[in-house]
């Protein structure tokens, strides 16, 4: 699919960089200087430490679980990074609420006198197991649905089950999964299991990390087992086999403790107190080593940054590239973010998140705000030979543009082909070579000049009220992605967004 894209993509680029103006210079006279943004854009087309930054944080630190050292010498590795391209930066602590790292995972199936082995991965908020591990009947349970919980009856109580799930191919399966287990997980706790075994939905026996959808609450083990030993156990069990199964899994917990968020600065020259936030996040999962998500992002981010202080480009509003962390445990850094410049956040004029990997972006989720669409192509204008662009005006939970959209805050998520980011998603395979090198630079080239268009545009949208966002939050599906990720009640509870 890609392969055709990628041999036209860079003519349209030149088309679009140099095409445009040369036909709009009158004949006979200097072409005109290049505009401010066709420099920027066309610095990606040159070499920058793009993909070196990409090795260096994804091979060199690896994965980067917030909590982890590896994650607090990324923060200081972005912190320098920042400076070394003469951009001001700093690191902002911000709270996370519980310590949460797998150790080790290990189980074991048995049915008679046989046994095998099969690999786990603890799910994120999973419980630990005694040493020497839980052990407790395993009995199926279908896809997990309510009709397959009532056939289980009593049965479910004090065993294992084990989920059935398909083969996970996309960006929309990634979504089902989530919005699925969150019932599942409902269902399984109000059953009295002991724990949860989902079989691994991605091919070849990956590995990986799905967070629990109760969060820190969960009271259970609940792991990820690899597809052809869940299938396996399955099968036996479809024969009348008994099994059991032995989970030990070694989870470190702690308390809240402080992490930090890395923030790039340029400041505007016009208008500093006017904020334009393009943000992605520095801290991963652990199984893999975070280049698709999201390291590729970060590194993009630093790269714009690098190249408008290069350029000395001086933009009007001030930009403010930020790094976030705690991510994936419940995007818990730009909740920071925006309880600490609560006050500024009706100067802030755009808060937009990378965080789909290294495919082409398509366009932006403008969470139902036409006019911010109407504006996102206007800054997309000189890139146009990149697209098309389409944009979605639909608001979307799962990434670091949650609390700027509960807080009103016009906020946008790039939207991008999936490439390989579905089967690698939070997988042991989120290495450097699933990243699209050229497509990383194409997207930097857009997402400049989608950055310096808002840094520079007249025109600002004003910050909705926590009225309009309880109106977006009523007629979208809004509300149903927030209970799949466990958000809901700190919405309505006042916990997060707009008071
Ligand atoms: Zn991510």
């Amino acid at each position: 699919m890609n392969s055709t894209r990628r041999a036209l993509l860079p003519v349209l680029l030149c088309l679009s960089l140099l095409g445009s103006q040369a036909l709009a210079a009158p004949p006979a006279s200097a072409p005109p200087p290049q505009s401010e943004t066709s420099r920027l854009v066309a610095t990606f087309l040159g070499e920058t430490p793009l993909m070196s930054d990409l090795q260096s944080l994804v091979d060199e630190i690896g994965g980067r679980a917030t909590g982890t050292q590896a994650n607090l010498r990324a923060v200081d590795w972005a912190l320098a990074r920042f400076r070394e391209a003469g951009v001001e930066a700093r690191k902002e602590a911000f709270r996370m609420p519980v310590l949460w790292l797998e150790r080790s995972a290990h189980a074991t199936v048995r049915t008679g006198n046989v046994l095998f082995a099969a690999r786990v991965a603890a799910m994120p908020y999973s419980t630990g197991t005694p040493k020497g591990g839980l052990t407790a009947p395993l009995l199926l349970v279908g896809k997990g649905t309510e009709k397959d919980f009532q056939a289980l009856g009593a049965k479910a109580r004090g065993v294992f089950l084990l989920v059935e799930t398909e083969e996970l191919k996309d960006i929309e399966g990634l979504f089902r999964e989530y919005k699925e287990a969150a019932e599942i997980e409902q269902r399984a706790v109000a059953a009295g299991v002991a724990g949860l075994v989902y079989m691994g939905s991605r091919p070849n026996n990956l590995l990986y990390r799905h967070s629990v959808s109760l969060g820190e609450r969960n009271t259970r083990p609940m792991i990820v087992m690899e597809r052809d030993a869940a299938l396996r156990a399955m099968r036996l069990l479809k024969t009348g086999k008994a099994l059991t199964l032995t989970a030990e899994l070694d989870v470190q917990s702690g308390p809240a403790y402080e992490s930090y968020n890395v923030i790039g600065e340029i400041r505007g020259a016009t208008r500093p107190e006017e904020i334009i936030v393009v943000g992605a996040h520095l801290d991963s999962w652990d199984l893999g080593t975070g280049a698709l998500d999201n390291g590729a992002n970060v590194v993009m981010l630093l790269d714009i940054a690098r190249q408008l202080r290069k350029l000395g480009l001086k933009p009007a509003r001030t930009i403010r590239f930020a790094l976030w962390n705690g991510e994936e445990q419940g995007m818990h850094g730009s909740w920071g973010y925006t309880k600490t410049h609560e006050a500024e956040l009706d100067n802030h004029v755009m808060a937009a998140s990378f965080d789909i990997g290294c495919g082409r972006i398509t366009g932006f989720f403008s969470g139902r705000r036409p006019e911010l669409s109407a504006l996102v192509g206007q800054a997309l204008e000189p890139v146009r030979g990149l697209g098309p662009f389409t944009q979605v005006d639909e608001p979307i939970v799962g990434t670091d543009n949650f609390d700027f959209m509960l807080h009103g805050v016009p906020n946008l998520v790039a939207n991008q082909e999936p490439a390989l980011y579905g089967p690698n998603y939070h997988a042991r395979s989120d290495e450097l070579d699933k990243c699209d090198a050229l497509q990383l630079r194409l997207n930097a080239a857009i997402t400049a000049a989608l950055t310096y268009g808002f840094a520079q545009m007249d025109s600002r949208l004003p910050r909705h009220s926590r009225a309009q966002v309880e109106e977006l939050a009523r007629t979208s599906e809004l509300i149903e992605a927030m209970k799949s990720f466990n958000l809901y009640e700190a919405w309505t509870s006042g916990k997060r967004g707009r008071k």
